[in-house]
């Protein structure tokens, strides 16, 4: 119940991994038949990865992840923004740390953020950012959908605008991919991020879409790897699983977000039975495997461990604070005071949950809160 942080390597992707991990050890910039082996798997990946999110090959970069895609992103904004004397940026307040840190960075470094709280529902709107912009705006970043809360972002509508006023747009689309459809000849993004391990890909690989490449400044240094955008040897194997998990993800896709969507609201209005819990975030424009709920009187980490003693994984904010326990700076951005805030858990769920298992987690959260609850 935690796809939101990860989730497992699909068969399609494993089989992929595993081939290539045996069968395709060149490097992929040398010049003998290996190397060109290595070179043609990664070609085919990129043409593949393009033709399901309908761009071009060359406008795929392949990086370690959503963290690396973000920071080139938010990056090479920053600087082209330089270059044009532009030094302010608009963002959602809850954006994920992978863009939030890199923008706390920059205002470190002269340039200003304008962060637009969304309304309490979890979305961000147009019109907040609108009046946001200013004269020296270089780019907006907003996210295509929330880790924490799920929450769908008018990402369509914030693009026209920015194109309208000839400002970038980045965003983080690392929770939508795989899960919604996108097609980028059709939406004015300028740059957009992905993950594998978030579509049942491995870990450590991802995509920096770039609308155009000439905007790109290099973070990391080196060869002339993805055409010097992002030096480092390819790992080839992670790539061609990558492709092959956003194939399989992909596939049947409607189906299987209405499969996963009726698991959700069942596990909504299981869980809302719960005296004192409330769903956080829109109902409506969410993912569909998203369940974000607090629960009044109960300690968010304490319900998370005895979950998991039960064998059943949720979070408690999202994992990768996890450890750091703070109140979610998504949560208090809509509104949720910092108690609250800290009794809520995330349940994410996809299409290999089953009705069964979320009929069990519905009995065994009501019971671990009265547990909880009886202790007290
Ligand atoms: C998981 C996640 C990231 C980070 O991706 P990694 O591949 O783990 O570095 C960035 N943004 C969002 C919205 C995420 O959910």
């Amino acid at each position: 119940m935690d796809n939101a942080a990860t989730t497992h390597l699909s068969d399609a992707a494993y089989r992929v991994y595993i081939d290539a991990l045996h069968n395709c050890n060149g490097n992929a910039s040398s010049a003998h038949s290996d190397g060109f082996a290595a070179f043609c798997a990664l070609s085919d990946a990129r043409e593949r990865i393009s033709s399901m999110l309908s761009c071009h090959p060359e406008q795929i970069i392949f990086t370690s992840g959503g963290s690396d895609s973000d920071n080139l992103a938010i990056m090479s904004c920053a600087a082209y923004g330089e270059k044009c004397g532009k030094r302010h940026i608009v963002a959602s307040s809850i954006e994920h740390h992978a863009v939030l840190e890199p923008l706390r960075y920059l205002e470190s470094n002269g340039f200003s953020v304008s962060y637009v709280v969304p309304r309490e529902d979890g979305i961000v709107d147009v019109n907040d950012v609108i009046s946001s912009i200013r004269e020296d705006t270089a780019f907006i970043t907003v996210m295509y959908a929330n880790n924490e809360i799920g929450t769908i972002q008018p990402i369509d509508e914030i693009a026209a605008e920015c194109k309208k006023r000839g400002i970038l747009f980045f965003t983080d689309a690392v929770q939508a991919v795989g899960h919604i459809e996108i097609s980028l000849d059709s939406v004015n993004i300028d740059m957009m991020s992905m993950s594998a391990h978030k579509f049942h890909g491995p870990k450590g690989t991802g995509v920096l879409y770039v609308k155009d490449r000439n905007l790109l400044s290099p973070i990391i240094r080196g060869g002339m790897q993805e055409q010097g955008a992002r030096a480092g040897t390819e790992n080839v194997p992670a790539i061609v699983a990558m492709a092959a998990a956003l194939e399989d993800s992909l596939k049947d896709r409607d189906t299987k977000n209405a499969a996963v969507l009726h698991m959700r609201e069942r596990l909504i209005d299981g869980l809302l039975q719960i005296k004192g819990a409330q769903l956080n975030g829109s109902r409506a424009l969410r993912l569909e495997g998203n369940v974000n709920v607090s629960i009044e009187n109960v300690g968010a980490e304490q319900l998370v461990l005895l979950l998991d003693s039960y064998g059943i994984a949720v979070s408690s904010g999202s994992a990768c604070t996890a450890r750091f326990p703070a109140p979610s700076h998504v949560l208090t951005s809509i509104g949720v005071d910092n108690v609250l805030a800290s009794s809520s858990i995330r349940l994410t769920i996809d299409e290999y949950n089953t009705p069964d298992e979320i009929e069990a987690v519905i009995e065994t959260v009501k019971d671990a809160v009265y547990k909880i609850r009886s202790v007290r």
